[in-house]
């Protein structure tokens, strides 16, 4: 039997996560994710794809990320017309994500246009709003542990990877002369994450392992105190009439976020202020969230206790430019959520412009702020800051809250991997910059996996 495994994205970095596996008498992708970053560097990359997509049977979808699900649509443009199979709660959250990446492409290239600088084929937009669509038709849901054939000799069945909602690690089965297993484990999440369930691997023998790496080589705090944090900041910018200002991205982060602060108002733990959701695709994203319970931990109390876990007096939910407008204007104390996750774009820059000269505000940051962006320089002291290229002097506070991480740390990837109990042959570590990779090689080798690769980007095996 012949089996054969392509990498073509998050191999020797992050983003771009995308594997194509050849088995079976079929081709079929494991992830088609957006490589992020400058467009300098990731536009070309992105817009030519290595293979005819019209050759691809379908497509196996981790989650909802859009470094794992954004190049879909760019399948689909150039003639992919495939099952999409994932999770009914990932086909969901695209179908609010994959429309904003195209409107965001469509908005960039409409900007460089007027500003003259559209330049042929490299400023052109990867993909339109109909794409997405386009895409969105092509999805198949599959509840975990569902076994399902794609083809007669290849099943799949998806597990909770624990990371966002709807997120899964994939157990793929060959039976063509002979049985091949092979597990993908998408991104890891986390024990004690709010709302999702905690990471379950599969069990059992496995031939080949494709296993992420990301947080390989550092150790987070506990989710516990992450919230026990967050309540007490809170406290302590009310008390002075401030606002805690929170960049959070709008899958995931924010919904956490909301719902650790519902389960501290219940207890008690934080006075009677109002919180803001100022962000559309947050707002969009939330209400994908309550058409999931099913995924839910419930054995988390708030889970079981209220039925409306995103909604509670304190609340506001704001879409229109107006109303984000207003709570500038408005006096403290608040709380205010608002996208990016990294300050680079979005509402949350106009309430840092009015904000973060007010000694009496908080810049809460809650997710990991990269190299060169806003929020690492806010994160780091820097003042004044450059937002909408004037300067302001930062005198609000600024606190850092790493425990709310949607990624395993080193000691959670090796926990999962020894979860899987059976010996495993070969594996290959994705999707982590160089040192993180390195870490999980050598995590892997120390629990008795002999062959351990870190693929390059489009390197070919035979398995
Ligand atoms: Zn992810």
């Amino acid at each position: 039997m012949s089996i054969r495994l392509s990498f073509y994205g998050a191999a020797g970095q992050v983003t771009g996560s995308m594997h194509l596996l050849e088995a079976a008498g079929g081709r079929f992708l494991l992830d088609a994710g957006l490589f992020q970053g400058r467009r300098s560097e990731t536009h070309a990359l992105n817009l030519k794809l290595p293979f005819d997509a019209r050759r691809v049977d379908g497509v196996v979808l981790t989650h909802a990320h859009i470094d794992h699900s954004g190049r879909l649509p760019l399948l689909v443009r150039d003639g992919f017309h495939g099952p999409i199979h994932t999770t009914p709660a990932t086909r969901d959250l695209c179908a609010v994500m994959l429309p904003d990446a195209a409107h965001i492409q469509e908005k960039d290239f409409e900007f460089l246009e007027r500003r003259g600088k559209a330049a042929g084929e490299q400023s052109r937009p990867l993909y339109t709003m109909a794409d997405a669509i386009a895409t969105q038709e092509l999805m198949v849901g599959v509840p975990y542990h569902r076994i399902t054939h794609l083809r007669k000799h290849l099943a799949l069945e998806f597990l909770d990877a624990g990371h966002i909602l709807g997120s899964a690690s994939v157990d793929i089965r060959i039976t063509e002369a002979g049985n091949h297993r092979l597990v993908f484990s998408g991104d890891i999440g986390r024990s004690g994450l709010p709302i999702i369930r905690d990471p379950q691997p599969p069990s059992g023998p496995i031939d080949t392992l494709i296993i992420e790496s990301t947080y390989a080589d550092r150790s987070h705090e506990s989710v516990a105190d992450a919230e026990a944090k967050l309540g007490e900041a809170v406290r302590r910018v009310a008390a002075r009439g401030g606002k805690v200002l929170v960049p959070a991205f709008a899958l995931g982060r924010a919904q956490e976020v909301i719902y650790s602060l519902h389960q501290l108002w219940r207890s008690g733990k934080i006075p009677q202020i109002p919180i803001y959701v100022d962000s559309p695709l947050a707002v969009d994203i939330t209400t994908v969230f309550r058409m999931h319970p099913e995924v839910f931990d419930q054995r988390e109390h708030l889970v079981t206790a209220e039925s409306k876990l995103f909604d509670f007096p304190l609340i506001r939910y704001i879409r229109s430019v107006e109303d984000s407008k207003s709570l500038d204007s408005s006096n403290g104390p608040a709380v205010i959520i608002a996208a990016s996750g990294m300050a680079e774009a979005g509402r949350i820059l106009h309430h840092l412009a009015h904000g973060v000269g007010d000694h009496r505000n908080l810049v809460l940051i809650v997710g990991y702020q990269a190299e060169h962006t806003l929020g690492r320089r806010i994160q780091e002291g820097a003042s004044p800051v450059k937002i909408f290229g004037d300067e302001y002097e930062v005198r609000a506070e600024v606190e850092t809250i790493g425990g709310y991480s949607a990624h395993a740390d080193k000691s959670e990837l090796l926990g999962w991997v020894r979860r899987l109990g059976g010996p495993i042959k070969r594996a290959f570590v994705v999707h982590g910059e160089s040192g993180p990779l390195e870490a999980m090689a050598k995590l892997l080798r120390e629990a008795g996996v002999r062959d351990v690769r870190v693929p390059k980007h489009g390197e070919t095996f035979d398995l």
